[in-house]
């Protein structure tokens, strides 16, 4: 857990990363609401990255990929032969 969110219960810190990622409201809304010692831009890299149930490296047969914060941005995961795919792709 991050320590700037630790003064938020499990659940609290569940319902902000909802509301950010549903944009309901904006970030300096949730960052005044929830108290939270940060800047708007930094708020995401507080929470911990997404894991997609339904996902898998196509390396590591058993691992979920995982993407920073939201199911928007890239799956990805963190093996080298990933990395690697990564590299080539992008
Ligand atoms: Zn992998």
């Amino acid at each position: 857990m991050n320590p700037k969110l630790s003064h938020l219960s499990a659940e609290q810190q569940n319902t902000l990363r909802d509301d950010y990622l549903l944009g309901k409201e904006s970030v300096a809304a949730l960052i005044s609401k929830y108290k939270i010692d940060t800047k708007p831009s930094e708020l995401v890299s507080l929470f911990p990255p997404v894991v997609h149930e339904d996902s898998a490296c196509v390396y590591c047969s058993n691992e979920k990929l995982i993407s920073n914060h939201s199911t928007r941005e890239p799956r990805y995961h963190e093996c080298a032969q990933y990395r690697g795919y990564m590299a080539l792709i992008t």
